[in-house]
C-alpha cells in the first residue's frame, strides 16, 4: 500500500492504482459487470480491506469519510451476499427487505442508492429508496411490492413501518452510514426503533467519519466483535488543495464572497454557511450580483434539493450555497473550489468541507472568510489540521453594496433591501411591513464611506499578496479520518 507522508496523501485514482483487482473478491460476474460499467477495476483501500471481511459475514466499524470508496466497499459484498436470494418471481413476497441501509440526509440516502443501484443492476435484486420531504404514496407501491435492499433515512422508514409497507423481520443485514452524522441529528432514539425491528442474528456494519465516545457505546451496544477498518490517516494533507484566509469584517462577507467569485471566474463552487438563513442570504445576495447560485439547506423541500444539485451538476446553478449538514454526502466531483462563507464552529467540519475540493488528482482551492471574532475556531482549525494557513488580504476589494448604499440611500430604502444588517429578524418579515425606528441606524452607516489605505491602493484584480510575516505554505486536506477522543 501507500507510504502517507504528512505531505502527501494518494488521490482516489492513485488508491484505487494498486495491482489488487475486483476479479480477485470471487464477486459474482453480474457484479464484475457493473464495475466494469463504471470503469472501476482496482478497489481503493478502504473496499480491499472491507470487501473480503463483509463476505465473510464479520461485523464491521468503519473509519472513512465521503470520497474513499466506503458506498461500493460496503454494497458489494452485500450485493454479493445476497445474490443467493436473487430471484425474478413477481410475488412481493419472495423478495423481502434483506439488507438495511440508513443515513442521515435525503442527499446521501439518494446517493448511496445511486450506486447500489448500479452495481446490482445486472441482477435481479431490488433496491429502492425512502426519505422523508417527498410524498409516501410512490415509495409505499414500491415497497409492498418487495425489495431486498432497502436505503432509509430514519424518520421515514418509521413512518413506513407505521403504515406496515415494509416489514424488517428478515433483514440480515444492517448498515449505518456516517454513524456519527445520525447521532448529531438526534437519530439515535429513532435508530433504537429500527434496531429493535430486526432479527437479533444478523450482521451489522458501521461507518464514521469519527471515532467519538458516543460513537464507540452505540458501536459497543449493537456492533458483534466487529472488525475495525480504518482507512486514509487522520487529518491528512495533500498538496493539491491551496488553503486560503481572507480576512473581512463581517457585514462585508457577502460582498467579498461575490468578489471572489467574479474576481477568479468561479464556477462550481460549494459556499459553506454555518447557518440555514445564512445560506439563503448569501444566494439571493449573490443572484442580485448576476451570480446563478442557489442555496441547499435543510428548510429546502426535497424536490427543491433535488432540483438544485442536478442544476449544480448541470451547470446551470454555478454555486452551491450550503449548510454543513445539507452538504454531508453530496457526490459531487472535481470541485475546483470551496469556500467558507462562515468557519465552522467545529474545527472537524473544516476538514470535511475543504475534502470537497482537490480530489481526483485534481488542483483545488479552500478559501475561508473570517473576522476578528473567529479567532478561536481558527486556532482550533489550525490546531487540528496541525498547520497554520496562509493569511491573504483580499486586495482590490470594495464592499460595494455598502458602498453604494451608504452614499445613496436613505436608510428606509437600505433596509428595504438589506433588512439584516440592522435586525436578524427583520429579514423574516416582508419587506414593506418594516418600519425601523431611525434611532436604530448605527451611525457607521451615515458616514460617508472611507476605503482602508490598502483597498484604495490596490488594483480591481485578485493579485493577492501572502503576509510576509507568515510562511507561505501551500497543503491541503483529502478528507482523512478525524479521530476524537
Ligand atoms: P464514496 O466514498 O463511496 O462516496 O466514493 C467516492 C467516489 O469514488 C465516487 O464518485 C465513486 O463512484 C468513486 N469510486 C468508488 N470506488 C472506486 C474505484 N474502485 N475506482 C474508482 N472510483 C471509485
Amino acid at each position: 500500500m501507500h507510504n502517507m507522508t504528512e505531505t502527501s496523501v494518494p488521490t482516489i485514482a492513485e488508491l484505487a492504482a494498486d495491482t489488487l483487482r475486483f476479479d480477485s473478491f470471487g464477486l459474482a460476474p453480474e457484479i464484475l459487470r457493473a464495475l466494469n460499467d463504471q470503469g472501476y477495476v482496482h478497489p481503493t483501500p478502504i473496499q480491499a480491506q472491507a470487501i473480503p471481511v463483509v463476505l465473510q459475514g464479520r461485523d464491521v466499524m468503519g473509519a472513512a469519510q465521503t470520497g474513499t470508496g466506503k458506498t461500493a466497499g460496503f454494497s458489494l459484498p452485500i450485493i454479493q451476499l445476497l445474490m443467493a436470494h436473487a430471484n425474478t418471481s413477481a410475488s412481493p413476497a419472495r423478495h423481502p427487505v434483506r439488507a438495511l441501509i440508513l443515513t442521515p440526509t435525503r442527499e446521501l440516502a439518494d446517493q448511496v442508492a445511486e450506486n447500489v443501484k448500479a452495481y446490482s443492476r445486472h441482477t435481479p435484486l431490488r433496491a429502492t429508496v425512502v426519505f422523508g420531504g417527498v410524498d409516501m404514496a410512490p415509495q409505499t407501491a414500491i415497497l409492498r411490492n418487495g425489495v431486498e435492499i432497502v436505503i432509509a433515512t430514519p424518520g421515514r422508514l418509521l413512518d413506513h413501518v407505521a403504515q406496515k409497507s415494509v416489514n424488517l423481520s428478515q433483514t440480515q443485514i444492517l448498515i449505518m452510514d456516517e454513524a456519527d452524522r445520525m447521532l448529531d441529528m438526534g437519530f439515535l432514539p429513532d435508530l433504537q426503533r429500527i434496531i429493535n425491528l430486526l432479527p437479533k442474528q444478523r450482521q451489522n456494519l458501521m461507518f464514521s467519519a469519527t471515532f467519538s465516545p458516543e460513537i464507540k457505546k452505540l458501536s459497543a451496544s449493537f456492533l458483534n466483535d466487529p472488525v475495525t477498518i480504518e482507512v486514509a490517516r487522520s487529518n491528512a494533507t495533500a498538496e493539491n488543495v491551496t488553503q486560503v484566509l481572507y480576512k473581512v469584517q463581517e457585514d462585508e462577507k457577502r460582498d467579498a464572497v461575490a468578489f471572489i467569485i467574479r474576481e477568479r471566474g468561479l464556477k462550481q463552487v460549494i459556499v459553506f454557511s454555518n447557518t440555514k438563513i445564512g445560506a439563503s442570504r448569501v444566494a439571493v445576495h449573490l443572484v442580485k450580483q448576476g451570480i446563478k447560485a442557489t442555496a441547499i439547506h435543510g428548510d429546502k423541500s426535497q424536490q427543491e434539493r433535488m432540483a438544485a444539485l442536478e442544476a449544480f451538476k448541470r451547470g446551470e446553478v454555478e454555486i452551491l450555497v450550503a449548510t454543513d449538514v445539507a452538504a454531508r454526502g453530496l457526490d459531487i466531483s472535481e470541485m475546483p473550489c470551496v469556500i467558507n462563507f462562515d468557519l465552522p464552529y467545529n474545527a472537524e467540519d473544516y476538514v470535511h468541507r475543504i475534502g470537497r475540493t482537490g480530489r481526483a488528482g485534481a488542483k483545488g482551492d479552500a478559501i475561508s472568510l473570517h473576522t476578528d471574532k473567529d479567532e478561536r475556531l481558527l486556532v482550533d482549525i489550525e490546531k487540528l489540521i496541525k498547520q497554520k494557513i496562509v493569511r491573504l488580504q483580499l486586495a482590490g476589494f470594495i464592499a460595494t453594496s455598502l458602498h453604494t448604499e451608504r452614499k445613496t440611500s436613505s436608510f428606509a430604502e437600505r433596509s428595504e433591501r438589506t433588512p439584516n444588517r440592522f435586525n436578524d429578524k427583520s429579514a423574516e418579515r416582508p419587506a414593506r411591513s418594516y418600519q425601523a425606528p431611525r434611532e436604530k441606524v448605527d451611525p457607521w452607516f451615515l458616514k460617508p464611506y472611507e476605503p482602508s489605505a490598502s483597498q484604495a491602493s490596490v488594483k480591481p484584480d485578485l493579485t493577492t499578496k501572502a503576509d510576509p510575516s507568515k510562511p507561505q505554505k501551500k497543503a491541503a486536506l483529502l478528507g482523512g479520518l478525524v479521530k476524537s477522543t
